[in-house]
């Protein structure tokens, strides 16, 4: 019989050494299940205690708050961590890190998924967030969705039923968690796509502030614009508030120094919304997600 006590637990665990970020308060409980049946375990324990949850991947695209949490993270980080050639398709586990699948496919010749390179995070998350770019994402090469809800509930979502846009899904209810996802790819030239991943990765290096702690691109780009345009011509490259500093190297992340709060990052993200707002007319609309706890209904 399983266990809740079997099941791998850190105690008052800093969820700043689970964020891309580095920031984030220590939580109650980090559990980190194996199984769908620790997945229900855990479902149980949350809903006898009536305990506030939260489910991470690898953090790359959190904000979390800087004081300690109550509650449980459900860390999908050792979950379904399997790349499967199932039926002409590829069944990828939730918590396979998007680096893993693009060493597979590179070795396999297998092409689809190139704008996931350098985009850090678990395959999970990036079903989650509909992740790529703002021309292509991971939702057009998914064919179908596991779902597994933390009472146990098992289902599959079949791409006619799929509802995803830029950055963006309603698929899962607030209880549910992506299982896997099957991705039709197509077969290609190994070392041309090898290259071609190499590449992507020595642009992000040229463009993007990867050395430092971030989310990666704080707001989604309004339709025909970029956002780090907008925040760059209202003079915001390189302002500090507190440890977070718009970045100098891109207008679109928000880096922290060293010791940086929720506070700092919410502060110029309030700045930043403010000055394109009055500038330009334009609504940022965020990328980044906030860490917020929820009950299980
Ligand atoms: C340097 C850098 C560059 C980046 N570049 C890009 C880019 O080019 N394109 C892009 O799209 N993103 C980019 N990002 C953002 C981030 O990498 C993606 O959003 C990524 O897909 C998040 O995956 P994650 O596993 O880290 O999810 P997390 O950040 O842990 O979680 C994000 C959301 O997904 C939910 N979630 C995670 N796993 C599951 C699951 N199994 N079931 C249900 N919900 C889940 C979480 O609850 C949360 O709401 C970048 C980030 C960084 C730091």
């Amino acid at each position: 019989m399983e266990l809740l006590s079997n099941i791998e637990c850190l105690k008052n665990e800093p969820l700043s050494k689970h964020t891309t970020y580095r920031i984030g308060g220590a939580v109650d409980f980090m559990f980190f299940p194996k199984t769908n049946a620790e997945v229900k375990i855990i479902g149980e324990f949350i809903q006898k205690n009536e305990l506030p949850y939260f489910v991470l991947g690898n953090g790359s695209n959190l904000l979390a708050p800087t004081e300690a949490l109550n509650g449980v993270i459900i860390n999908t980080k050792k979950w379904n961590i399997e790349i499967l050639e199932e039926k002409h398709f590829l069944k990828i586990g939730a918590g396979v890190l998007n680096a893993k699948i693009l060493r597979y496919c590179g070795e396999h010749g297998l092409s689809g998924l190139e704008y996931l390179s350098g985009v850090p995070g678990t395959f999970g998350g990036a079903i989650y967030m509909n992740a790529g770019t703002r021309a292509e994402w991971v939702s057009e090469v998914l064919e179908s969705i596991e779902i597994i809800s933390l009472k146990g509930l098992e289902r599959t979502v079949e791409k006619k039923d799929f509802s995803f846009s830029y950055r963006h899904q309603s698929i899962l209810f607030a209880d549910e968690l992506v299982s896997s996802g099957f991705v039709r790819l197509k077969k290609v030239d190994k070392d041309n796509l090898k290259k071609n991943l190499v590449d992507m990765i020595q642009k992000r290096k040229r463009a993007q502030p990867i050395e430092m702690p971030s989310c990666g691109s704080v707001f989604r780009n309004p339709e025909g614009e970029n956002s780090w345009r907008l925040i760059d011509e209202c003079g915001l490259r390189g302002k500090i508030i507190g440890a977070a500093q718009i970045s100098p190297k891109h207008s679109n992340f928000i880096v922290n120094l060293g010791g940086a709060t929720k506070e700092d990052v919410l502060s110029l993200i309030q700045l930043a919304k403010e000055s394109v707002k009055d500038r330009f007319g334009i609504d940022l609309v965020e990328e980044v997600k906030i860490l917020e706890m929820r009950f299980l209904q």
